[in-house]
């Protein structure tokens, strides 16, 4: 039977990135993923011509963009403009973000603009370190005086983290992600398909073997040592280190004993973030000059996913159909046909006789984001290893030392690399 110094169960970012990792530095590495494709939740479904990601999707400027950069990565795209606007009581009012809408919008007063114009500044070179210990609920209520300056900062925090639960994110991890949001975020042509086949591709030329349709049913280990992982096929395959990035519960689930290890706290404390998705292809803007829409009053975004950006808009068709991504942040209570009609009659305040122009649609009714965030009751952070049993790690998008969405997944999976890579050189694997 073949060993491998690593075996990574899942084939998303996560697995994909710390697979690369592993066989750059000359480990001979297996990836295992019960899906027919690779790619996890950065899979992007083409239909009519029409590229839709699983609800829109975007590249910040951390730790996922450094490493796919480090990688040598393409990512063809763009950095879309950011005039915004509020809806507010089923008005758009614009957001202040030039000389123009911070002199003309009617939605904030003059002390409103002058705080959100002092915070913008102080924003760009602040260490959001210091409000690690206190939530965004508590940062905002504390920190800024104007009523709807307050609404446009949760509205900004809360579609930088896709997290509507403001008494429990951490401030300083989501400040840290408004950061890099008005420093541009990057919109991928053809999806974010196209960096999963970058990684795979990547991947390939390391050496990792890719094996598609396994599902792997459980980590085996012994005498606190990882030897193996048994696929539902039947399939044993040994390894001496084993990275998990399935989510938290899976995780739990895959590995015998787990209620004995730090698993099981790290997965009784996550809170997963789920998001209801519409997204729409059109023929045309209706009305053009409506592209990025923050919800005030409700808990919603909508983003042009191919507005004029630079070097110039993202492709996300092949017939130049626009691509608009419209979310619903979940709290705790879902309702999927309230969910879609209240994102609809965002488009028809936006874009009225949008279903005039209708190409494609997809409509998510519930996905889960992220499966855990950093939040008030995390007891601690986890991973990478699984210090009860050698040779046993975790990471992916809960795995979140402080980093965000995708930049968990990656961070994570670069974490759980490098410890494998410092542990083999100290026991001599
Ligand atoms: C609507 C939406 C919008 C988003 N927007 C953004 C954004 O703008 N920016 C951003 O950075 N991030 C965004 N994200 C988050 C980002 O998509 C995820 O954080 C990231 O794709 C997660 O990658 P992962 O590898 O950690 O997990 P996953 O993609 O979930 O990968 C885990 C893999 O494990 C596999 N698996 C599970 N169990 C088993 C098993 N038993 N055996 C074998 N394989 C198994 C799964 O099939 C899956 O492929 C968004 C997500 C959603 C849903």
């Amino acid at each position: 039977m073949t060993k491998y110094k690593v075996a990574i169960v899942g084939g998303g970012i996560s697995g994909l990135t710390a697979a690369i990792y592993a066989a750059k530095a000359g480990k001979r590495t297996i990836v295992l993923e019960q899906q027919k494709q690779l790619g996890g939740r950065a899979i992007t479904n083409k239909k009519q011509g029409v590229y839709f990601n699983l609800g829109g999707h975007a590249v910040y400027k951390g730790e996922a963009y450094e490493a796919f950069r480090e990688l040598g990565l393409r990512l063809d795209g763009s950095t879309p403009s950011v005039d915004a606007y509020g809806l507010w009581k089923e008005q758009l009012l614009p957001i202040p973000t030039n000389i123009s809408s911070f002199l003309q919008t009617p939605l904030l007063s003059w002390g409103g603009k002058i705080e959100l114009a002092k915070w913008i500044i102080k924003l760009g070179k602040m260490d959001t370190s210091v409000w690690n210990q206190i939530s965004i609920r508590d940062w905002i209520e504390t920190q800024l005086h104007d009523p709807m300056l307050r609404n446009v900062f949760y509205a900004l925090l809360r579609t930088s983290t896709y997290v509507f639960a403001p008494e429990l994110h951490a401030a300083g991890p989501a400040l840290k992600q408004v950061q890099r949001s008005l420093k541009g975020v990057l919109y991928l042509d053809k999806g974010w398909g196209t960096l999963v086949e970058e990684l795979r591709e990547l991947a390939v030329q390391q050496g990792v073997e890719l094996i598609t349709g396994c599902k792997v049913v459980a980590v085996e280990h012994q005498d606190q040592k990882v030897h193996s992982i048994l696929c539902k096929d039947g399939t044993r395959i040994e390894a001496s280190n084993v990275v998990l990035t399935t989510p938290p519960s899976i995780s739990h689930k895959l590995v015998p004993h787990a209620d004995q290890t730090a698993l099981e706290m790290w997965n009784k404390q996550t809170i997963p973030v789920t998001v209801a998705c519409l997204d729409v292809g059109l023929r045309h803007l209706p009305y053009p000059k409506h592209q990025f829409i923050y919800g005030l009053d409700q808990p919603i975004f909508f983003t042009h996913q191919s507005r004029e950006g630079k070097p110039r808009p993202a492709i996300l068709s092949d017939n130049g159909t626009k691509v608009i991504s419209l979310f619903k942040y979940h709290g705790p209570q879902t309702d999927a046909a309230k969910d879609e009609s209240d994102l609809e009659k965002v488009l028809d305040v936006a874009q009225p006789g949008w279903r005039n122009e209708l190409v494609a649609r997809q409509f998510l009714p519930k996905i889960t984001v992220v499966n855990d965030f950093p939040h008030m009751k995390r007891i601690e952070n986890p991973g990478p290893a699984v210090s009860e049993i050698e040779g046993l790690y975790v990471a992916g998008d809960w795995v979140s030392h402080g980093e965000l969405l995708a930049d968990a997944s990656v961070a994570s999976a670069k974490r759980a690399v490098s410890q494998i890579l410092n542990t083999r050189e100290v026991i001599k694997l």
